[in-house]
């Protein structure tokens, strides 16, 4: 991937860090913060650079979208129950004046404690033909991220209730796995309002087969929303919003068996939970 980027460019100096946390080489150091996560936190890169360089970052082979600030780059890695258990490697390439120096750094991921629901649907809504098709139109909506986070701050909940189901169970339809719960579920009276979580651009609102009715918004900087299962939408693509600008309201529509909110947060493409990123939660990103 980004090794393709940089042809021609002098072997790597290759710096590792065993213990994550801090590691440099010279003219750039790799901070990644915190140090371990559970399945599911998302954390966060630092890359520091004293000249002007370009800067390209994967974490467990994945790429990791990077913004410029004042001291180099950040960005952010997600988590998820699919994420292996152990060190998750994080490899930085900075490339300055003919010279490109690589970063390794990592964080220990440990492994979530994740329940079990049973829930009985329609069995034509377990087609996998339909899955197919909803994660087709989320990749086309999310595949060019804003570069620049559009927030500052926790992000707040969508809308105000019980977390009835938390991220990262099991799902069992009609006595069948079928993965992991991949956001959290907030129970709400139908017609509820759903408010943007932060500040994004609208780039999907649609009704898919299982997320019933859908707004997906881009905050930059690789962090996605998505609301799902809306009675009715509020927005369209392309539109700004504001952090708390009612976006849709709560319903039960697609793969749903009772009116909530189905509140859904990817990094980089890997889906995490929303929760740590709200006030209420555990941490909170810039
Ligand atoms: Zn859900």
């Amino acid at each position: 991937m980004w090794r393709g980027l940089l042809p021609g460019v002098a072997a790597a100096v290759v710096a590792v860090a065993p213990e994550a946390g801090l590691a440099g080489a010279g003219t750039a150091a790799l901070h990644v913060l915190p140090r371990e996560v559970v399945q599911g936190q998302a954390c966060e890169v630092q890359v520091r650079v004293v000249d002007p360089a370009q800067v390209w970052a994967t974490a467990g082979g994945r790429a990791v979208l990077l913004y410029r600030t004042r001291e180099g780059y950040r960005g952010f890695v997600g988590t998820s129950p699919h994420t292996p258990p152990g060190a998750l490697l994080v490899r930085v390439v900075v490339a300055t004046r003919g010279h490109q120096v690589e970063l390794v750094g990592q964080v220990r991921v440990r492994a979530g404690r994740f329940g079990e629901r049973h829930l009985r649907v329609a069995p034509e809504l377990l087609d996998p033909r339909l899955a197919a098709y909803e994660r087709r139109r989320v990749e086309a909506a999310t595949a060019r991220p804003l570069p620049d986070p559009r927030w500052a701050g926790p992000f707040r909940l969508p809308v105000r209730g019980p977390v009835v189901s938390p991220y990262g169970v099991r799902n069992v339809y009609n006595g069948r796995p079928y993965g992991h719960h991949l956001g959290v579920d907030v129970r709400a009276k139908p017609g509820t309002p759903v408010r943007a979580a932060q500040h994004g651009q609208v780039v999907l609102a649609e009704r898919l087969p299982l997320g019933g009715n859908t707004v997906i918004l881009d905050h930059g900087a690789g962090v996605f929303s998505s609301y799902l299962h809306l009675s009715a939408l509020a927005v369209r693509v392309g539109q700004q919003v504001r952090a708390g600008q009612v976006i849709g309201y709560v319903g039960s529509t697609g793969r749903s068996t009772a009116p909530h909110l189905h509140w859904g947060l990817r990094v980089n493409g890997i889906p995490v939970d929303p929760l740590p990123w709200t006030a209420r939660g555990r941490r909170t990103p810039p």
